[in-house]
């Protein structure tokens, strides 16, 4: 089992998909307001709290991707878990770069701010919890 997030939140004036996380997000494409907002970064830091706990590990190894917010939780396992992995560090935020460059393609650049945006606010909340350690 795991814990999945089932949202996706669609720009309406671009078309583009993001997570309005906090109060008064803007489409990290072409900047409009979001009319909603939802607490994603609780729900991710459950998530993987859940992970640790049943799993001992951060990506739960078969996570089916069911939404928008699943795409994103899993870009997000992937880096706390191979940058844990790592034995040679390097900066945590140059190696986040790095892996979203390989995971997300370049005429979305847009997305990898937006997620690497996201992964420091659930950073922060992991490590607030001792979950997780840079
Ligand atoms: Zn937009």
């Amino acid at each position: 089992m795991t814990l999945h997030i089932g949202y996706q939140y669609v720009c309406k004036k671009c078309g583009y998909k993001f997570i309005p996380y906090r109060e008064g997000a803007e489409c990290p494409h072409c900047g409009f307001p979001a009319d909603e907002t939802f607490d994603f970064i609780p729900r991710a830091v459950k998530s993987i709290e859940f992970n640790i706990n049943e799993y001992e590990r951060i990506h739960p190894g078969v996570w089916l991707v069911g939404s928008f917010a699943d795409e994103i939780l899993e870009h997000i396992f992937e880096i706390l878990d191979t940058y844990k992995k790592t034995y040679t560090k390097i900066d945590f935020d140059e190696f986040a770069k790095l892996v979203l460059e390989q995971r997300i393609p370049d005429n979305e650049d847009f997305l990898r701010k937006h997620v690497f945006e996201i992964l420091q606010e659930i950073v922060k909340e992991l490590e607030k919890k001792g979950l997780y350690k840079i």
